[in-house]
């Protein structure tokens, strides 16, 4: 565990590159695209530093006689639009069930919002944990309100490797079955109640494991147990998907020997299955 700690922690990290320093590899693209973005967005910001200055000083209606006008539309439209959105999402929320759009909401919530809340939130000093926390609440209740049922085959639960007892041989990741049952980790009981329900339970080591697990199942539904950071990731990466998301507990700090709350979990398998669907 402490390798895998160190292992994300070099790849956050720009370090140099031993390929690189090498010769085997070239840090030409990468440092290309890089540069190439920054330039664009310059030129797009000078661009519009110069209109900020510019428009003004000319004036809109010396440029045309309807702009102000249609200006005013435009803006009036891009206000009415986020005030509407807004007090929908709020009324969803606080009602708990599909109201209008719900799902186009989760999609705004999911694409939009959330990068501009982090944003903001950073403005006023709160930690992109307790922001990511938030989200996966919305995006729970926005979950909920779409009244999803599915059959068991099409609800899939994720879980993290780091549920697993760190100091088991048994390789899970690929086939859960391939655990023993001995009680030292909640996978044990994971499997108990999957197979209770008979919904297929999936345990994955990070973000592309999740992605190639999503694709190969197919689910229709996903409850997900995570940390906020892979929760966040994991909703944003699958969406339209619907992901309800559950936090897991870390008694002994991240990554390691986590637990998570059975009883919700189950309460998620029994809210989302339908078993009258085939
Ligand atoms: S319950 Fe399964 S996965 Fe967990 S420690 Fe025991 S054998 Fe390993």
């Amino acid at each position: 565990m402490a390798n895998e700690v160190l292992d994300r922690k070099e790849k956050l990290t720009p370090t140099e590159d031993p390929l690189v320093e090498a010769g085997q590899v070239s840090e030409t693209p990468q440092k290309r695209i890089f540069i190439g973005l920054l330039a664009v967005t310059c030129i797009i910001l000078g661009g519009l530093a110069y209109l900020l200055w510019w428009v003004p000083n000319v004036g809109l209606r010396n440029i045309h006689p309807y702009l102000p006008a249609l200006l005013a539309g435009i803006l009036g439209l891009v206000v009415f639009a986020v005030v509407a959105g807004s007090l929908l999402l709020i009324l969803t929320i606080l009602a708990g069930r599909d109201l209008f759009l719900s799902k186009k909401l989760r999609g705004a919530v999911v694409k939009v919002l959330f990068p501009l809340l982090v944003v903001m939130g950073k403005v006023f000093g709160l930690s992109r944990e307790k922001i990511s926390h938030s989200f996966v609440a919305i995006n729970n209740q926005l979950v909920l309100a779409q009244d999803l049922h599915v059959s068991p085959a099409r609800l899939l639960l994720l879980m993290p490797h780091c549920l697993q007892n760190h100091d088991c041989k048994v390789k899970i990741t690929g086939n859960v079955e391939n655990c023993e049952g001995c009680g030292k980790c909640p996978i044990k009981e994971l499997l108990e109640v999957s197979r209770k329900y008979d919904v297929e339970l999936a345990v994955a080591t990070g973000g592309t494991i999740a992605r190639r697990i999503v694709v190969q199942k197919r689910p229709r539904l996903i409850v997900a147990v995570a940390c906020e950071r892979d929760l966040t990731s994991g909703i944003q990466d699958t969406y339209p998907l619907p992901v309800y998301g559950i936090f897991n507990c870390r008694p002994y700090g991240p990554c390691f020997n986590t637990g998570l709350p059975l009883a919700e979990v189950e309460g998620a398998i029994r809210h989302f299955l339908d078993t009258s669907e085939s």
